[in-house]
């Protein structure tokens, strides 16, 4: 038995393609120079995994994103971008004004450029650095070894935005392009092509059978042998008619995403409906989204899988469970950083290398010492988990997740109708914001400088406590009603916290491409959460002591921190996301201690976090919202509980949002054009809600008859039937991304319209 693989890191180990787009960018380096790096980066890749003895390679690889790099070959370019051609196109597509929309990948921390198709669209294949990648490939890493990879057209119309033509009609017009890409790759003796459709591991798989059956039989008579790829997921329902789909293989997920709450049923299908006897299987055994060492899964699986009788060893071959992609490059940069707890615990993309090559031949061997090693791993782990404190596993059911807790610490003490009534009284329309205030060069450097030693503590805490007394003097100016500390100490939302909780470790080199040019570091639950002291209460009292208006203290809340980390493996996301609650539950305690009416509890990852599948949303729904009540439960009925949710449309969890019980909830608005209040409204929401004005991500300043009219607007859904004291008018987002100046302006006329608005009730 063999690995294959279906996609790695792009971004170099070091970041070289992050450095070489920004010099471009900046016109310190030429389109060749960039070129070169990319194509350097790129042959690394492929040269590592075959050095790890992977003997089918994945030619993954991209300058930006490679849902962007599928809309360039088929030729389907938006009509703005027509008058442009080669890497001025590719990156006005990418970036700027006009550039296409960003959405998450299928459930994935990852965002692509979302192709635009027009009812007219008509492909025109431009297929040349398709072909010179796959050329490149081939040198590198030998013709038998180099497979193409390749967006299957289901997936990419599913996810392409806009276009008014059935998914089949759509389809049907991309097919001749495919083919002929097909045909090319043929001709360069390809022997099979990697078609991703990671579109099939969703809940609108279920209606796209006869499109994948019309499309894949088409695709079939182009010349080459195709390889179905799959990932996110288990196939469910559409299991039966996707296995028999005319390919020579098929990539499945054992696995799905870490930690949830049902994991991929991949095993329980194959036993069930058996797998085609002409296919060749690739197990995606090895935890492609986990930054955790293999502890035996893989091995076990594919002994699972080898005794069901559904295959045999030589049509079998061992792949990660998704694209390595979504992990660091490798551990070993982090050198001694990383701590001795942590040795042979964890593996990075490069590391899953040499795991998926292990496994491969574990599974085959007589010898049972890998799985043995494995398992005493995991029993390692699971001591070191209890030396650290212990935890309940957790179980099945509704509320199983809630291991023990006693139901009063998931509630407040009052209803919202009685507890609203002791909160903070303010006029119509009150205005706030939403926590960060711009993030200038100066408070990045004085960050820098407190992290390399150059600062003082003591030193640093009074530089950024002016920083604080400007944005609160600036919004005290403004007249603002609610007033934030501005959050100039966070770097981000969740490090400024996961530093100061004991359970999680950063890496200093753990990149993974959040888009483009973009990278982020999460980090990494290795631990049980321990709260170890207050985290954001000196801020809170800075700024409260330079203003006599309220000021709200600022957390982020458990489900965003989690799921912007790795979580544990040896314990449910959802008992994880628990412990975080309690760790955040003492801190609004601690705020409320030191004399905050208002807490602030950002969640706006929540949804991002929902299985791909319907019928899976329910149990993570559960817990997510539960973590959410946990750590607001405490507050006092006087406390006012705020949350903010944005990134997303939320339509679609309505009864979550309102089981979050919060006092106020601020969302992004602006861009959705009032589709989520008007939900909201239609649904009967009945608290406090503060739909934002305006739009964050530009520079323009909103004047005040926009925003009054966005105002009226609210008032005219019917919400909150003339409890105007309740609608909140604020921006959509936090502010650390602005500039000073059209902040000020921004706030100002906010303030006026608002002003306004209340005049003339
Ligand atoms: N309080 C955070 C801020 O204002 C919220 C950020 C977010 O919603 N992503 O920056
Ligand atoms: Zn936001």
């Amino acid at each position: 038995m063999s690995a294959s693989t279906i996609g790695f890191p792009r971004t170099g180990p070091r970041r070289e393609m992050k450095f070489a787009l920004e010099s471009y960018w900046k016109g310190t380096t030429s389109e060749a120079e960039l070129l070169a790096t990319a194509h350097k980066v790129e042959a690394d890749a492929w040269n590592l995994q075959k050095a790890a003895g992977v003997s089918l390679i994945g030619l993954d690889g991209t300058l930006y994103d490679q849902v962007l790099d599928t809309t360039t070959w088929l030729g389907v370019i938006p009509l703005r971008f027509q008058s442009l051609s080669g890497l001025p196109r590719y990156f006005a597509m990418s970036r700027g004004g006009a550039a296409l929309d960003m959405s998450k990948f299928l459930d994935t921390n990852y965002h692509y450029l979302v192709p635009e198709l027009a009812a007219d669209f008509a492909p025109q294949p431009d297929l040349a650095s398709f072909l010179d990648k796959v050329a490149r490939g081939q040198a590198a890493v030998g013709r038998e070894a180099a497979m193409p990879i390749v967006i299957g057209p289901v997936t990419f119309v599913a996810l392409a935005k806009g276009c008014p033509l059935p998914t089949s009609e759509a389809v049907r017009r991309l097919l001749p392009a495919y083919c002929e890409l097909l045909r090319r790759l043929a001709a360069m003796g390809v022997p099979e092509v990697q078609m991703h459709e990671p579109v099939l591991a969703t809940s609108a798989a279920a209606d796209l059978k006869a499109e994948f059956e019309a499309a894949y039989q088409q695709l079939s008579q182009c010349g080459v042998p195709l390889h179905l790829v799959t990932y996110y997921d288990d196939l469910g329902a559409a299991y039966p008619w996707a296995v028999q789909l005319p390919v020579a293989a098929v990539t499945l997920d054992f696995l799905g995403a870490p930690g949830a709450a049902v994991p991929a049923q991949t095993l329980a299908l194959i036993r069930q409906h058996g797998f085609p006897a002409d296919k060749r299987l690739v197990a995606g055994v090895v935890d492609g989204r986990s930054v955790w060492a293999d502890n035996g899964t893989a091995v076990a699986l594919l002994r699972e899988l080898l005794s069901s009788g559904a295959i045999t060893a030589d049509r079998l071959m061992v792949t990660s469970s998704a694209p390595l992609q979504h992990l660091p490059y490798d551990l070993d940069l982090e050198g001694d950083h990383l701590p001795p707890s942590l040795a042979g615990r964890l593996g990075f993309a490069k590391q899953k290398l040499a795991e998926m090559v292990a496994v491969a031949a574990a599974a085959t061997s007589n010898s049972t010492t890998t799985a043995d090693a494995a398992n005493a791993n995991t029993a390692a782990v699971a001591a070191a988990v209890a030396a650290a404190g212990g935890t309940v596993p957790c179980g099945a059911g509704d509320t199983a997740h809630r291991q023990g807790l006693p139901d009063e610490l998931f509630s407040r003490s009052q209803p919202y109708a009685a507890r609203r009534e002791v909160q903070v009284q303010l006029p119509a329309f009150p205005t706030t914001t939403i926590g960060s205030f711009p993030q200038t060069a100066e408070v990045r450097r004085l960050r820098q400088q407190l992290k390399t030693g150059k600062l003082s503590q003591s030193e640093y805490e009074r530089l950024i406590t002016g920083h604080i007394a400007y944005a609160v003097g600036v919004q005290d100016a403004l007249e603002l009603d609610v007033l934030v500390h501005g959050e100039a100490e966070r770097t981000d939302m969740v490090e400024y916290f996961g530093v100061k909780l004991g359970g999680m470790w950063f890496t200093t080199a753990g990149w993974v491409q959040s888009y483009g040019s973009r990278y982020v570091r999460p980090p990494l639950v290795v631990g049980d959460i321990e709260y170890r002291g207050a985290m954001t209460v000196w801020e809170y009292e800075v700024a409260e002591s330079y203003t006599s208006r309220p000021v709200k203290g600022m957390l982020t809340g458990p489900v965003t921190i989690l799921n912007w980390s790795f979580p544990r493996k040896d314990l449910s996301r959802a008992a994880q996301a628990l412990q975080l609650a309690l760790a955040l539950r003492q801190e609004v305690a601690a705020l409320e201690a030191a004399g905050c009416k208002i807490v602030q509890v950002d969640d706006p990852a929540l949804r991002e976090g929902l299985p791909l599948k319907r019928e899976r949303w329910d149990s993570y729904l559960g817990w997510a919202v539960d973590a959410f009540r946990l750590c607001t439960g405490v507050a006092k009925p006087a406390t006012q509980v705020v949350t903010h949710l944005c990134y997303s449309d939320f339509d679609d969890i309505l009864p979550a949002v309102d089981r979050m019980d919060a006092d106020v909830l601020t969302i992004e608005n602006s861009r959705s054009d009032n589709a989520m209040i008007s939900a909201l409204a239609a649904a009967g929401y009945g608290r406090d809600i503060g739909p934002g004005v305006y739009d964050v991500h530009s520079p323009v300043v909103p004047t005040v008859e926009f925003i009054k009219s966005r105002i009226s607007s609210f008032v005219s859904t019917g919400i909150l039937d003339g409890r105007y004291d309740r609608i909140w008018v604020n921006p959509d987002c936090g502010l650390k991304t602005r500039a000073w100046p059209e902040t000020i302006a921004a706030l100002r006329n906010m303030v006026a319209a608002a002003a306004a608005a209340r005049q003339d009730l």
